[in-house]
């Protein structure tokens, strides 16, 4: 389910990626790390009082060709207005209310979105009397907050929560599978969804989904229901921001919330370029199934070792996702569509596999005959006991005498051999690893 979008604005300065990690630090820190997934704080989740929400940090966003600061905060807010579901306006006790504020100010004010402006860099009771001046901006009670100190941080958000929307309900039953198509303007999404809705129905009985502004399409092939995420907001064109390639992303991120499967197309005429790597690094990390598609196929000129090439450049490029299936096609001329819900339908199927803890334990315990853990200062890892806790994506709990001693390789290493004996083909798994508590 898509969670709530918090987006923090501001002129430069005021601590808006301060707060940001504040926000989602914890979270950012417990997402496993790999080598070859691009990170930025720009987008990421946090919780508060067990209420998920996304926050937008939008001085994270750079807008190419504009360097005057206003003009860049302009469109910075526009983003958050036209994004969040709550937009907190950060200010600066120390600096004071500033013309780029006040310019800042208006624009929040005339798109009716709830604004909470929080005074930063309040770190100690003498600067709250910098406070009244921010009343003047006109959205009531300015929050006194230290991002630096970590001080008003649970206020502000208290204030948050209260304009979050109501949970929406799930529009979908557990059987659909949910499709979201990311990837770069012009790789061919729109053409694909086209595609696979039929010719000229770029909306079938089009649903409201539960973004807000997200219109989805539902079908039903081969006697399996699936639903096109957001298929409106990728059609959505000729904003100013469009092109900004960080705004892509984050309406990539918001469908990929809401997916099971996620469609990376690439553009089979162009190759791959380091924003493909980044978007699909956000499916991966957020635990959704993943397959590549190759659009455009029909252009590439081609001989019998080409499909071999291109997917030897996928598995270079894509080091932490060799899980993921490719398949190229044509959505302009639908040569190879058909091989496309197949898979699709496979990898959901994976990505909500459940393992028995005996069956599974059988395989850790070969796996550590075979290999067994790492020591340090004399001490080895002792894995007890596994058990699968979550399906979407498979996650497996490792009871361990000292999760210290676990290293990076042997969950690798772990991991393959699990993708060895079960057919994971499409998902990403989590194996986390946890303390025995007899072993404390
Ligand atoms: P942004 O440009 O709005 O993202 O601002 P940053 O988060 O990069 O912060 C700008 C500067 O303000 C940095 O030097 C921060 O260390 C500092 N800063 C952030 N929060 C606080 C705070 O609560 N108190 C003080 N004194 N400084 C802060
Ligand atoms: P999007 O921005 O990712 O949604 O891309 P579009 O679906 O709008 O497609 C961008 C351009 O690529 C359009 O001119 C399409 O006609 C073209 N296109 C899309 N798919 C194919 C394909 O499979 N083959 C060829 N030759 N062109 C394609």
């Amino acid at each position: 389910m898509a969670k709530p979008v918090i987006a923090i604005v501001g002129r430069p300065n005021v601590g808006k990626s301060t707060i940001f990690n504040r926000l989602v630090g914890d979270r950012l820190a417990i997402v496993e790390d790999r080598p070859g997934i691009t990170r930025d704080r720009l987008y990421g989740t946090g919780e508060w009082l067990d209420k998920p929400f996304s926050v937008i940090d939008t001085g994270g966003i750079e807008i190419d060709g504009e360097d005057e600061m206003l003009k860049s905060i302009r469109v910075q807010a526009e983003l958050a207005i036209e994004e969040a579901d709550v937009i907190i306006f950060m200010v600066d006790a120390k600096a004071g209310l500033t013309p780029a504020d006040e310019e800042v100010g208006q624009l929040l004010f005339r798109s009716g979105k709830p604004v909470i402006v929080a005074v930063n860099k309040t770190d100690n009771i003498k600067l709250q009397e910098n406070m009244y001046e921010f009343y003047s901006l006109g959205f009531g009670e300015p929050i006194p907050i230290s991002g630096a100190h970590g001080i008003g941080i649970g206020d502000m958000l208290e204030e948050a929560v209260k304009h979050f929307p109501e949970d929406d309900e799930d529009p979908y039953g557990e059987e659909v599978i949910r499709i979201a198509l990311i990837g770069r303007p012009n790789v061919g999404k729109s053409s694909l969804v086209n595609a696979i809705l039929g010719e000229d129905r770029v909306i079938v009985s089009p649903v409201a989904g539960t973004t807000r502004d997200a219109i989805d399409s539902p079908f039903e092939r081969d006697g399996q229901k699936y639903v096109l995420i957001d298929t409106a907001g990728m059609r959505k064109r000729g904003k100013v921001y469009e092109n900004v390639e960080k705004y892509s992303v984050m309406r990539a991120m918001k469908a990929i919330e809401r997916a099971d499967v996620v469609l990376i197309v690439i553009n089979g005429e162009e190759g791959i370029i380091e924003q493909d790597k980044h978007i699909a690094g956000y499916a991966h990390e957020a635990g959704r199934a993943c397959m590549f598609v190759v659009n455009k196929w029909d252009i590439v000129e081609k001989d019998d070792k080409t499909m071999q090439r291109f997917t030897q450049t996928i598995r270079d490029h894509f080091l932490f996702m060799t899980y993921a299936p490719i398949v190229f096609l044509s959505a302009k001329t639908k040569q190879r569509l058909h091989k496309l819900l197949p898979v699709v339908s496979e990898v959901a199927e994976h990505h909500s596999m459940r393992i028995s803890t005996s069956v599974l334990n059988d395989v850790i315990n070969d796996a550590v005959s075979v290999t067994p853990p790492p020591t340090d200062k004399g001490r080895r890892l002792r894995i007890n006991y596994a058990t699968q806790v979550a399906v979407k994506p498979p996650t497996i709990v490792l009871f361990v005498n000292d999760p210290e001693l676990m290293h990076f390789s042997y969950t690798r290493f772990l991991e393959n051999r699990l993708r060895e004996s079960f057919d994971f083909t499409g998902t990403p798994l989590r194996l986390i690893t946890r303390r025995k508590a007899s072993d404390e």
